[in-house]
């Protein structure tokens, strides 16, 4: 089995390799996102191993389909990015990782919001230039405080049990409330209520036509002034235009993004000497309430590790003529 693997950095090839020495397939890594541009060149491969921002569209799909690829491994847990509508229709099978390290991304979040309220960013540096001063250092307690948290499914779940360590008093929105959390002292409430009620709002659902632009001039316009929002889950979630808006006002506090709308233009580059034309995310980066990192809250020993052998897992099953049944788990 061959496998054709896009947006592949070095670290993918350090766990993938690692992990195929149990399955032995012929892994073809290659630097370049998924895209019309290179679907020609894709020549007897059976699988394909994808990641975040690479497009799996209707069009892509097709020509995959007609160059016999039978499997889309994704290596996230994020679907987001693929027509399932046309995968279907073209006979390829979809599978993904849906839970590698729950913690990683749930630590990233925190330590996020440790960062942007403690200010360890700018104290690391002001101290290097021995300036030992703590003028405009000054935070919060995290105790006391009421935590929002949307979305508690397996990182939401991690998310929320760091915030009760705390000692934070945690509000959660999902249609499928966890009982486990509901015995911790977790309050499930309505989206309205939690986005009225917290100081702090965490975003742990995934990316659906439903919630586009969840956080947008309305769903701002009920929060408190001073919040602080996370979101380590997709860009999408936030309209961008309207979160500057927010920040300028001042309504938001603080705003600490790992993901971004339009990140597939620029997350997992390096680009510091190029001139970026996304003014937006330049318009961000000039906030000093703002932290974004491209990315990177997956990027943990124990994530990548999993992620290779879950993926290369479910392609060996899926490859021993089980399809049919892998394909229901898989897409649900
Ligand atoms: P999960 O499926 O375990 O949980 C998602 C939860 O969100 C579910 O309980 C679901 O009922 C709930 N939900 C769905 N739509 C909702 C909505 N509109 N409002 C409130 N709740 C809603 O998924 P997970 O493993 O916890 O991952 C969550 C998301 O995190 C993923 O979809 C992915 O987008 C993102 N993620 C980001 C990174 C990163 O590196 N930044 C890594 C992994 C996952």
């Amino acid at each position: 089995m061959k496998i054709a693997f896009f947006s592949a950095k070095e670290y993918d090839k350090t766990f993938f390799n690692l992990a195929n020495k149990q399955f032995g397939f012929e892994i073809q890594y290659h630097e370049t996102h998924l895209g019309p541009h290179i679907v020609d060149l894709i020549k007897d491969v059976q699988a394909v191993c994808v990641f975040v921002n690479d497009k799996l569209t209707r069009e892509v799909i097709e020509a995959l389909s007609k160059k016999g690829v039978k499997i889309i491994a994704l290596r996230c847990a994020g679907f987001n990015n693929v027509d399932l509508e046309a995968a279907k229709e073209f006979g390829i099978t979809v599978c993904r990782v849906p839970s590698y390290s729950p913690e990683a991304v749930a630590e990233h979040a925190v330590a996020m919001l440790l960062t942007i309220n403690r200010k360890t960013h700018k104290a690391y540096n002001r101290v290097r230039e021995q300036n030992f001063s703590l003028d405009g250092l000054l935070g919060y307690n995290l105790n006391g405080k009421t935590v929002g948290v949307i979305g508690t499914g397996k990182i939401g779940h991690a998310f929320i049990k760091i915030m009760l360590g705390f000692g934070c008093k945690v509000l959660a929105y999902d249609v499928f409330p966890d009982d486990s959390l509901i015995s911790n002292g977790v309050d499930y409430v309505t989206l309205e209520e939690l986005l009225r009620q917290s100081d702090i709002i965490s975003l742990h659902c995934p990316l659906t036509k439903e919630n586009h632009y969840l956080i947008n001039n309305k769903t701002l316009a009920l929060m408190q002034n001073g919040v602080t929002l996370i979101n380590t889950s997709r860009g999408g979630l936030i309209n961008t235009e309207d979160i500057i808006s927010a920040l300028k006002s001042k309504k938001l506090a603080a705003l600490c993004i790992d993901v971004y709308e339009q990140e597939e233009h620029l997350f997992f580059k390096d680009l510091s000497m190029e001139i970026i034309d996304d003014d937006k995310i330049q318009r961000l980066m000039s906030f000093p309430n703002v932290l974004l990192t491209a990315h990177q809250a997956f990027f943990t020993q124990e994530a990548l590790t999993e992620i290779a052998q879950v993926t290369l897992d479910s392609i060996s099953k899926l490859d021993k003529n089980c399809m049919e049944e892998h394909s229901k788990i898989i897409l649900a």
